[in-house]
């Protein structure tokens, strides 16, 4: 078993992403990446938010969720044949309102129905554990960016601890300080719309490359985080928060790549 990078968070042209579906395996299988995740939204059927979303094609549908696991389905075989990469149908249950701490972003790693981002975050969790699915709460910290944030399920973070198999500890270029220090379950992933942010934290796992492997790695923590640069000329430097001093207790300059798993929190 060798160890393998991994990113459990990226869009398609299904949703808001710029890259259609071939486009992310070749990005992705092109580089050696072990596994990844295509997690295109899903908005809630109710909302004026989630209708439009919908009507403007920034979320799938039930009209279009078929085309997208069939092109998944395609391009999951092709991704083995061509790159040895497994490759997870996902989705990103998507509860978006005005009020940042009652939106939410929920993904489902592993799926193979429709599962609308209606109803309540706990009940979403319980009905993508019963799809076989894994569930991942997305960016549940602030972003640190001038962009929609979602904070819903941290606010409730006690209640749901085990509601989520993992809460993303970093997304892109940032790393979550208080999902470092705290001690639940941790993803890191990019959250990638356009190609450049394949630079970006990745999760690191030590399987074998199955996605039943994977996602049982997931379950079971068995993970580290890695800050992935694409390439040489690439100057992009992971964004840490000053909070992650006194985290991590670290010295000196920050390095360009730096491996920690959740012991070190
Ligand atoms: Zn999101
Ligand atoms: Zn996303």
């Amino acid at each position: 078993m060798n160890m393998m990078l991994a990113d459990f968070h990226v869009h398609s042209t299904f949703s808001d992403g710029k890259l259609t579906i071939p486009a992310v395996i070749d990005l992705f299988g092109s580089r050696g990446f072990g596994a990844i995740a295509i997690t295109d939204h899903v908005g809630e059927s109710q909302t004026l938010i989630g209708k439009a979303a919908g009507h403007l094609g920034l979320s799938l549908t039930p009209a279009t969720f078929p085309i997208y696991f069939e092109i998944l389905k395609t391009e999951i075989e092709r991704a083995w044949d061509q790159y040895r990469m497994v490759v997870i149908p996902g989705l990103e249950l998507s509860k978006n309102s005005i009020s940042n701490h009652r939106s939410a972003h929920i993904l489902a790693l592993g799926i193979s129905k429709f599962i609308v981002a209606d109803g309540d975050v706990a009940c979403l969790a319980k009905t993508i554990r019963e799809h076989g699915a894994v569930s991942i709460a997305a960016h549940p910290v602030s972003s640190g960016k001038l962009e929609k944030q979602t904070y819903h399920l941290w606010n409730r973070r006690e209640e749901l601890a085990q509601a989520f198999d993992a809460w993303e500890v970093a997304s892109g270029d940032r790393l979550f300080p208080e999902v470092l220090k705290s001690k639940l379950p941790k993803i890191a992933s990019s959250d990638l719309h356009i190609a450049r942010q394949i630079t970006s934290w990745k999760t690191v796992l030590e399987c074998e490359r199955h996605p039943e492997a994977i996602l049982e790695a997931i379950k079971k923590q068995e993970v580290q985080f890695r800050f992935y640069r694409d390439n040489q000329n690439d100057n992009t430097r992971p964004h840490f928060n000053s909070d992650l001093r006194s985290v991590l207790d670290f010295r000196g300059s920050y390095p360009d790549t730096w491996d920690f798993n959740r012991s070190v929190a």
